[in-house]
């Protein structure tokens, strides 16, 4: 099918333009919407604009403003990472910005032209320049903020002393059941530093992801031994086919390996974390997963669990030199990118025992979703997590608010900086994926097909 000259396909400048409207639009389904609308509206114009080169991109630009300003403003609400205040300004002026532009290309280079013609080649363009990101000043998110104290320090000296056909004993006592051990794809990943500096590649972890596995569970008594024992093994096994989570810690305290550390285990989902230097994005590749195998509230942990957890944790912190402020339960890092919200899985995002960890109490760091990337929460996580969130998103939310006030924004002014800001490195961080998968599989490891599904 070839597409009629007076259709936007048929013009590279066209396709050009929309293409960089709709990367405005991160929701796929939304984008979608975006680009239909557009290109109908287009085809419904007077044949006479969209065969003149300049007025058809003229065109094409009203038209995606309009279709942008529609759906961020009509009932559909949806999220276009361009300033709320600004999109608003220029949605609501289109009709006379798009007669001052005819009137200046009528008209040529006159007075009314020299304003017009600047709109009619600048056109949403200027827009979106509107909406470049500054870097993040210095000191705005020192680690002074965070209330987090270093309450074990480094990690004091551990080291493997044995290891047996199907378990290792660590010199902390921890013991590491290794029947289930698979090795993942290498990690590859990007650091995002927080003073706006170029990403950097890594591909040591840099932290731990604490999950509840949500599971099916016996009752916790002796009479259940025999079940208690199947229902993990049932799990494990379930688990390592698909590379899900790098250690599962069952009722009893043992701890199976599931991914070896070096390895990318599927775990996180779309997700953020920050410490002092550098945010994190889709924290798969980045940081080691370990499940309890329990209920999403801590409630239902064992203590033989948060002994051998603290035994982990000890071990994994010392072999890969990991900060206490990467050690945090998974409900404080997982979001859900489409609508900008944090908490999409909330496993652990309360009453996480992290002083018996060894590990400072997380829960008061500012979330960098948040405090980095804008994102909200909704009434319906307040509600899951029994009418209260975690600290450490009210003081994101303060450091928010006076970043915002120092550069002179609107708070929804800066978030949409912000947010447009984490869709740029999220697009970064896949192109690592794809470039360490496509390293993988062209002969570098043994092969098998890369793991697709989301986090659990
Ligand atoms: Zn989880």
């Amino acid at each position: 099918l070839k597409p009629s000259p007076s259709s936007v396909l048929a013009h590279r400048s066209l396709q050009r333009s929309l293409d960089r409207a709709s990367s405005r639009v991160p929701d796929a389904a939304e984008k979608l919407w975006f680009i239909q609308r557009t290109l109908a509206a287009f085809e419904r114009s007077p044949s006479s604009l969209r065969r003149t080169p300049a007025l058809r991109v003229l065109l094409l630009r009203y038209l995606a403003l309009e279709a942008l300003g529609e759906l961020s403003f009509g009932p559909r609400q949806g999220g276009v990472a361009i300033s709320r205040p600004l999109l608003l300004c220029f949605y609501r002026l289109r009709h006379l910005a798009f007669a001052l532009a005819l009137a200046g290309l009528a008209f040529g280079l006159g007075a009314v032209g020299l304003y017009g013609y600047g709109l009619a080649r600048a056109g949403t363009d200027w827009i979106f320049e509107q909406v470049a990101l500054p870097p993040e000043p210095p000191g705005a998110l020192a680690p002074g903020i965070f209330a987090a104290q270093p309450i074990g320090g480094k990690p004091e000296e551990v080291w493997l002393v044995e290891r047996g056909g199907d378990e290792e004993l660590w010199s902390n006592g921890l013991r590491v059941v290794t029947t289930f051990e698979t090795s993942g794809d290498p990690r590859r990943y990007f650091a995002f530093p927080r003073n706006g500096s170029p990403p950097v590649p890594r591909s040591a972890p840099v932290g731990i992801v604490f999950h509840a596995s949500e599971s099916d569970m016996a009752p916790f008594a002796p009479a259940f031994s025999g079940e208690i024992l199947k229902t993990t093994r049932d799990l494990i096994g379930w688990l390592a086919r698909r590379r899900i989570y790098h250690y599962v810690i069952d009722r009893f305290g043992q701890v199976y390996r599931i991914v070896n550390d070096e390895g990318v285990a599927v775990h996180a989902g779309v997700s953020i974390w920050g410490d002092d230097e550098y945010y994190y994005l889709n924290l798969n590749e980045s940081f080691i997963g370990v499940a309890f195998e329990s209920r999403e509230r801590d409630d239902s942990l064992t203590t033989a669990q948060i002994q051998s957890a603290s035994n982990l944790t000890h071990v994994l912190r010392a072999r890969h030199d990991i900060a206490e402020i990467n050690c945090v339960p998974h409900g404080l890092v997982s979001v859900n990118a489409g609508k900008k919200l944090i908490g999409y899985h909330s496993d652990l995002a309360r009453d996480f025992p992290f002083a018996a960890l060894g590990i400072a109490d997380n829960y008061q760091v500012p979330p960098a979703s948040v405090s980095g990337f804008g994102f909200g929460y909704d009434e319906d996580l307040v509600a899951r997590l029994g009418g209260a969130l975690w600290p450490g998103v009210a003081l994101a939310e303060r450091a928010l608010e006076r970043r915002a006030a120092a550069e002179g924004m609107t708070l929804e002014g800066m978030r949409g900086r912000l947010q447009r800001r984490y869709f740029e490195n999220a697009e970064l961080s896949k192109l690592s994926r794809s470039a360490a998968s496509a390293t993988y599989r062209s002969g570098r490891g043994d092969r098998r097909p890369a793991t697709t599904s989301p986090g659990q």
